[in-house]
Order: C-alpha cells, then structure tokens, then sequence
C-alpha cells in the first residue's frame, strides 16, 4: 500500500451476498444447509456399508441394542460426548468477525462435508492400495495448486510440476530442504560411485564433458533441472554401452556416496565442503530454523537475512549474503522467499530473488529457490484469470486503493520461476486442519527422494519421465509422512471445484478479506485524530495483504518498557483464556514483537519516532529478566472474515473495533498499571 491518504470509506459496503451460501455462518446461519448436506451423505454412507455384502446380513442386531451393557456403553457414550461438546464452548471463534487473531477463519461448507463425509470411510492416503480415491484427488489438488502458481501441469510438460498435501506449512517447508538436499548434492554422489566402479560415461551434463572432468562446485552448483539431466545423460550411457551387472554395481555405488546414506556430516566432512546455506528473511516463519535442525544442516547455517522498510527481504542485504557465499565457496542449497509473513503479512519480492538467482547461475552458482506461501499462497488466486492467464495490475486493482503495489504484483507473477512453493490450504483456503502442501515446479525431484533408488538405473526406459499416475501412486515413498489422512484431500479438492482457484472462484472472497485490511489502514489515521492525547498509533509496516499490525502507546509515554506494558494490558482485552468463557471477549486478536535483535536500525528509528519512544529505552539488556526493553509488543490483526465489512447494525465490525479499542485504551490508561515497572 503506497499512497495513505486517509479518507474511509467504508460508508460504501462491497456486496457480501454472494458468500452468503459458503459457510456456515457467525450465527449459523446455514445450520440446516449443512445439517441436510450431512444426513444426506451420512445415509449415503450407510447404503455403500449395507451393499456391500448384503447377502450376508447383519451383524448387530436390533434386539442387542436393547441389553442393558449396550445401553450402558451408549449411554457412557454420551455423556462422554456431552461433556466434550460442553468443553468445546470454550473453543476458539474462529468463525467469528470479532475474531481477528491467527491465521484461522470459518470454515467453507463443501471442504467441511467433504471432511466429515470422506472420515467415514476412512482413507489414508500413504498408498493407492489404501486410498483408490483420494490419492488421486490429492494429485488433482497438487496439479490445482500448481496451476494457480503458474507451474506446466500437462503430462508432457517438461518440466512437470506436481503437488501433494502435508499436514502443514511446516511439514511442507521441512520437505523443501529435504528435496533440495537430496538433488543438489547428488553430482558429487554420481561422480564419487562412477569413480568407485571406474566408469565414465563420456561427456554429459551441461557442460557435455566427462563427468570426471566437473569439480565439486559445479556439481554442487547445477539446478534441479540441470542434474535431472545429467542423470538421465549417464543413465543412457549405461544402458547403450555397459552390461547390466554394471548397473547394479553403479547404483549401488551412488546410492551409498549420497548424503543420504552418508548422513550431512559425513557426507561435507568426505568432501571437504563447507555446510550449506540457507537463507530466509529475518521475518521467516520458526518452522525454518525447526527444519535445519531436523535435517541436521544446524541453524547456525540458516542466513536471517535483514528486512527493508515494508518488512520484506531487502534484496541488498541478500545480494551481501549471497557475495559472501560465494567468496567462501560455500553452496547455498536454498534462498526462502516469504509470500505473506505470518507476523505481518508482508511479501518478499520474489521477483527480484529470482533475479538474483538467475545472474549467478549465469555465472555458474546455483541458488535452490522456494517460496513460503503458506500464508498467502491462496492470494494468487486474485491474480489468475478463469482461463488460466494472469491479470493485468489494473485488473486486479479494481476495487482497491492500494493493492496491490508493485512489489507485491511482481512477487506473485514471479512465481512459476521458484523451484518449489508451500501453501497452507487451512489458512486462506478455509478448510479443516490438517492441510497443508508442497508443490514442485519439476516433479522428478521424486525420484531423488525415493527409498527405491536403484531402479533409476535399472529400468529400461527411465530417459523419458514416467507418467505420474505410475510414478506416484505410492505416495509415502516420496514423501515425509506416512500415513495421512484422506479426507484432508477430499475436503481441499471439494473445495477447489466448488470455488475455482482463480479471481471469479475462491479469489472473491479472499478480495474482500484485502479489501477489509484496507478499510482498517485506512481508519487509522481518523482513530489517530479521535484518540488524539490519548495515544499515539502507528501501522509499522504497511499491509500487503490482508494482515496488520498496530502499535499503540500512551501520548506521553517515551519509555518502550512502559509502552509495552500498555501494550499488554490492551491486549489482556482481547485474549482468550482457557479459564474464561469466550463470550465474554468483544473481540479476540493476537499480538506479535519486533525484537531488537532483527529490526534494522532506520526501522527502529522510523517506528520510535512514530510512537514519540526515546530510542534509549530500546535496548538489549542481558541481565534484565523482564525483558521489557528488547523489543515491542504490538498488536496484530489477521483480517480473513469478509463479514468484518459487515456489521450488526449499519456500521461495520471495523467500526465497531475501533470503538471498543478506544474504550479499552481509555481503561487501562486510568489503570495506570503500566507506568510501573
Ligand atoms: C503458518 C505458516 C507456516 C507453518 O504452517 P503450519 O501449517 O502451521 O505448519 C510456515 N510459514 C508461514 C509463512 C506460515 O504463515
């Protein structure tokens, strides 16, 4: 958002009605839609049981369901039920437009039945032989998925993309640094096997030369693309020059030089390299520090690469990072870019990453590039044509008065340039837990990862890619987990062919959740005059999407200790608590902190001077338990409701925010609580 002039218009309401039938609703609302949509497939389910072999009768019988030990389970039951049902009232509202807080909304009703329809029958998608179905509805979704970012889904496509679902962001973004590592350090593992068999298959690669002849930065420095091919180049080598006990001997050479058999340490210690890079912007998600201690490649070795003034990865600092790599001949396995941080939304410019990635292959240096899109992935469904084809920035602004700036619109037409992207379908796709995905621009990643490795070298006819209906129907081969259910496919497909994965079909509501967060920048500046005296306010970083932050501090106040206990206590309003009913919450948010320790010195300035804080009282203090001064609390708003437009009465519930916010501020500052430490 780059203009900021501040006249609100949320006098004028966008039309809701038409998402009016695709949830269940604050109040329900659809209750008996959905109550028909569940005993109607309910029954369904019943009937598919009852035919399957019905010559063979029944099995509980009407007159058990009278014995007094049936009656007691069914009662125990029950009671059971009812007291999980009454826990549940303290549940979070996340259906609710005075629910502002996570990355968590209503649920859409077709994912929802799928979910609660698909879980009668149970299956698990590890395996075909397991789930006849949904394993190949989880494929569709990866295609869908695929599709919106921009990847070639068609079976001759080359490169082919491909996409599964995970149980989370997380999961996917732990299988987007095992995939990099399973292909960028598989030259050296061919070259070291080729070595140890004497083989050499004459010139291949990239460089059409002999694979003796490639040093270890080149090997370490091919794309995926690239060592898909080589691969392939000494596969028909073998297979027109060699006899078949070669093969074996060659396979089983590669398999035990790469880092898989070897494990991270062994495998940098036997060729002398130095461990792997990751770099990711310092407002990353935890889940990647989690995945380099997981995969063992330590977090020492994760780059947190500094923030420019919108909170996105200041390509300079990347630029710095990536020079120094290079000068030190350390391989960088991944370079993370972040589509919608999940503290503030904001979207790295993937673009100018991918830039960036493409000057130094050219160059021969290899960056892996993958997109963290589990907050915003679904956004690109603003973008995207019904036809495919990606609209024009104008197009997509219509309706809007800032989104989307220019980084943002480049960001998300970069995408099919990345390697690999991750997305969260239970965040802006609003679907059960668990759901999420990671999608692969080239899907023969796969047969890096497999557990079957040798056939790559011993099947006749590996030079071409397989069909993917033959490739992937063992899933859990390729894959993190094992089991999984399949009714999270069920529920993510359901959904993406009910509300297509373009501006007419899933996009207009996510429209409406942006357009909300523009309403609510917008106000800040009338709040500012209301609460003149009172507080001061300041958005640190303007939204890119649909997520904003607010610092709010006493008008006085120029301690940041002092503003974050205020900060607190505001907070206190609107936090649930697990001892407390919900209900008694006129709204529920979140908070998050800017820390000290990774905001960039001009942004500290520019935040302090907004909120009058002396820049002194900001500091890192060791020895200070309370840790007050180290950073800044402020609160945090994930706008996904498209009633938050809507009202109860004729103002909307953003109006309705910032009166309450008003009467607590008013509250604590009569408190007065905060100004002792
Ligand atoms: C939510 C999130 C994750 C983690 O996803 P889970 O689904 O919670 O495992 C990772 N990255 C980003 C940017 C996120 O917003």
């Amino acid at each position: 958002m780059s203009d900021s002039d501040s006249d609100s218009d949320s006098g004028s309401r966008p039309d809701l009605d038409f998402v009016q039938p695709w949830f269940l609703g604050p109040a329900a609302e659809n209750d008996r839609l959905l109550e028909d949509l569940v005993v109607e497939f309910l029954r369904d389910h019943a009937y598919w049981r009852r035919n399957f072999h019905p010559e063979d009768g029944l099995r509980i019988s009407a007159g058990a369901r009278h014995a007094p030990a049936f009656l007691d389970v069914q009662a125990r039951m029950r009671a059971e039920l009812h007291r999980l049902s009454a826990s549940l009232k303290r549940a979070v509202p996340f259906f609710h437009p005075r629910y502002v807080g996570h990355m968590t909304g209503d649920l859409l009703i077709p994912g929802l039945v799928a979910k609660l329809i698909t879980t009668l029958y149970n299956p698990n998608n590890v395996s075909e032989e397991a789930a006849p179905v949904t394993l190949e509805w989880e494929l569709q979704v990866g295609e869908q998925l695929a599709r919106m970012f921009g990847f070639a889904v068609d079976d001759d496509a080359e490169p082919c993309a491909w996409g599964h679902l995970t149980s989370g962001g997380t999961v996917a973004n732990y299988e987007a640094l095992w995939n990099f590592r399973s292909v960028r350090f598989y030259g050296l593992a061919l070259q070291a096997g080729a070595r140890e068999v004497g083989f050499d298959p004459g010139p291949v690669g990239p460089a059409q030369k002999e694979l003796s002849a490639y040093t270890a930065w080149e090997l370490l420095n091919l794309s995926i693309d690239d060592t898909i091919a080589l691969r392939r180049d000494v596969a028909r080598h073998l297979r027109a020059h060699h006899p078949p006990p070669l093969f074996h001997a060659f396979a089983a050479a590669v398999r035990a030089e790469r880092i898989e058999s070897l494990g991270t340490a062994g495998f940098f210690l036997k060729h002398d390299l130095a461990p792997p890079r990751v770099l990711v912007s310092s407002s990353a998600h935890y889940s990647w520090a989690k995945g380099m201690k997981v995969l063992g490649l330590g977090t020492a070795h994760l780059v947190r690469v500094a923030v420019d003034d919108h909170m996105r990865m200041a390509v300079s600092h990347l630029r710095d990072e990536l020079d120094r790599a290079e000068e030190g001949r350390i391989p960088v396995l991944a370079v993370v870019g972040m589509l919608g941080t999940t503290e503030f939304g904001t979207v790295d410019p993937i673009h100018a990453i991918a830039d960036e990635r493409d000057e130094r292959r050219g160059r021969g240096v290899e960056l892996g590039l993958h997109v963290d899109a589990a907050w915003g992935g679904y956004l690109t469904s603003v973008f995207r044509r019904p036809d495919g084809s990606f609209h024009g920035q104008d197009e997509v602004a219509e309706g809007f008065r800032h989104f989307p700036s220019d980084t943002v619109y480049r960001a998300f037409q970069a995408l099919p340039r990345v390697d690999s992207v991750t997305i969260d379908p239970h965040k802006l796709g609003y679907v059960p837990y668990p759901a999420g995905a990671f999608v692969a621009r080239n899907r023969e990643v796969v047969d890096f990862i497999t557990q079957e490795a040798a056939y790559v070298f011993d099947l006749g006819d590996e030079t071409t890619p397989r069909p993917r209906r033959e490739t992937l129907h063992n899933l859990g081969q390729y894959i993190l987990e094992g089991s999984k259910p399949g009714a999270a496919a069920a529920a993510v497909h359901v959904t993406h062919r009910v509300l297509p994965l373009d501006s007419q079909g899933l996009g207009r509501l996510l429209k409406l959740t942006v357009r909300a967060c523009e309403i609510f920048y917008d106000s800040v500046a009338d709040i500012q005059a209301r609460l003149e005296g009172r507080v001061r306010l300041c958005v640190p970083f303007e939204p890119d999407s649909n997520l904003i932050c607010l610092a709010v501090n006493p008008w006085d106040n120029a301690s940041a200790a002092a503003m974050n206990r205020f900060a607190r206590a505001v907070f206190a309003h609107m936090k649930v608590e697990g001892h407390r009913p919900v209900q008694v919450k006129t709204f529920i948010g979140s908070y998050t902190s800017l820390l000290k320790s990774t905001l960039p010195g001009d942004q500290a300035h520019r935040i302090l001077g907004g909120l009058r804080l002396d820049p002194d009282t900001f500091r890192l203090i060791p020895q200070d338990p309370a840790r007050e001064a180290d950073h800044l609390f402020i609160l945090r708003h994930t706008l996904m409701n498209p009633w938050l437009l809507a009202g109860p009465d004729e103002r909307s519930y953003i109006d309705h925010y910032w009166d309450w916010l008003e009467d607590v501020v008013d509250d604590v500052l009569a408190g007065g609580e905060w100004r002792q430490g």
